[in-house]
């Protein structure tokens, strides 16, 4: 019988190799990685870029949070601290305590955090991750609860009628009216109040 030369084979590029290509590993039976060495540093690089990026995502997302809410220059504190609405002091103090509770709760990069009660603030109990495409929906319902109670005047609606007439961005106008942009572009398309002039 032929010597052989202790050899195993990576199990990532299937190339049989000396076991000198292969890294110490306690947990495994021959003492051995799975995967070569070259494999196993790809493998590690990918992982690494992999938690770097989902940990910058959500950090990201924490920072907006709290600015949102705790930073009075924040350019969104109006609607959010300004209104009342705060992150828990359990999240506040520690990254790594929103953290821990985000990927229990099935955080993946690019979803969102949203808050289940829009009157309550930022704690475990009333937020989850949706998609964009979630939120924005969530953000329509309530834009189309809002509006149901922010009714116009006929002499508002004439108001906007000229204003738009005038050349002002809906959006301008529906700041001023205080009331959703796509209110003023359901009046400019006669969607609503068509019997008014
Ligand atoms: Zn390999």
């Amino acid at each position: 019988m032929a010597t052989a030369i202790a050899t195993k084979r990576c199990t990532v590029c299937g190339v049989t190799r000396p076991l000198t290509d292969f890294s110490n590993h306690r947990g495994r039976r021959d003492g051995l990685t799975s995967r070569c060495r070259a494999c196993n540093a790809a493998h590690c690089r990918a992982w690494y870029h992999r938690k770097q990026q989902e940990t910058a995502g959500l950090y990201s997302t924490y920072v907006a949070m709290k600015g949102r809410c705790h930073v009075p220059s924040h350019e969104h504190f109006a609607l959010y601290g300004g209104r009342g609405i705060t992150v828990c002091a359990e999240w506040r103090d520690s990254f790594d305590s929103f953290r821990e509770w985000a990927n229990r709760s099935g955080y993946v990069p690019g979803l969102q955090i949203d808050r289940i009660d829009n009157s309550k603030g930022y704690c475990p109990e009333n937020c989850r991750f949706v998609t964009a495409a979630q939120n924005c929906q969530n953000k329509r319902a309530r834009t189309r609860t809002i509006r149901t109670y922010t009714k116009l005047e006929t002499a508002q609606v004439r108001e906007v009628r000229s204003l738009l007439a005038g050349g002002l961005s809906q959006r301008v106008i529906a700041q001023r009216m205080k009331v959703s942009p796509s209110a003023i572009g359901s009046i400019k398309t006669r969607r609503t109040w068509r019997d008014v002039a």
